[in-house]
């Protein structure tokens, strides 16, 4: 090995997207305990056009709705990381455009490599998905994409 080059890994999932993870949180999980890197773990929930329709939905909907998908994603990470995982796991939810969050969360975070899933294996017609193809475009960082 010639150094620890990632320090800290991110892994966007689709939470009602198994395709989204099951191949790439084993590579995610793989290079994290190779480089002994930090593990975060981001879902993102899209925006539901707030201006337009926000007057519909009470006050608190927005913090409701994170509040909700963070428990999801720790239930995610309780069922989905092994137990015996000798790096650090954190759980991040974020709200907006999917791969606008992905990109803004991974400079955050000072990721150095993201890791996500191509597509859903039902869109055949193309090779990469709409926000796999944004963040490969414009994340600063390095981005390992999973053929799924
Ligand atoms: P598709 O439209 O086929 O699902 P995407 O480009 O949206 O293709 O999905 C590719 C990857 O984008 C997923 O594997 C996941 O890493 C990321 N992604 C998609 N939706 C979300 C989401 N809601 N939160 C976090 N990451 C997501």
């Amino acid at each position: 090995m010639t150094g620890m080059t990632y320090k800290n890994i991110l892994l966007p999932i689709d939470l009602g997207h198994a395709s989204s993870w099951k191949k790439a949180l084993p590579v995610a999980l793989d290079l994290a305990r190779l480089y002994g890197a930090h593990l975060n773990v981001l879902t993102v929930i899209p925006d539901v056009g707030m201006p337009v329709v926000g007057s519909f939905f009470p006050a608190d909907f927005e913090k409701k709705a994170r509040e909700k998908a963070q428990e999801a994603l720790e239930k995610w990470m309780d069922e989905n990381l092994p137990e015996d995982l000798d790096v650090k796991a954190d759980a991040y939810v974020a709200v907006g455009t999917i791969y606008d969050e992905i990109i803004a969360v991974a400079n955050k975070l000072n990721i150095d490599l993201i890791v996500m899933a191509s597509h859903r294996p039902k869109m055949k017609d193309y090779l990469l998905g709409p926000n796999a193809a944004r963040v490969v475009r414009h994340a600063r960082q390095d981005v390992l994409v999973v053929r799924s």
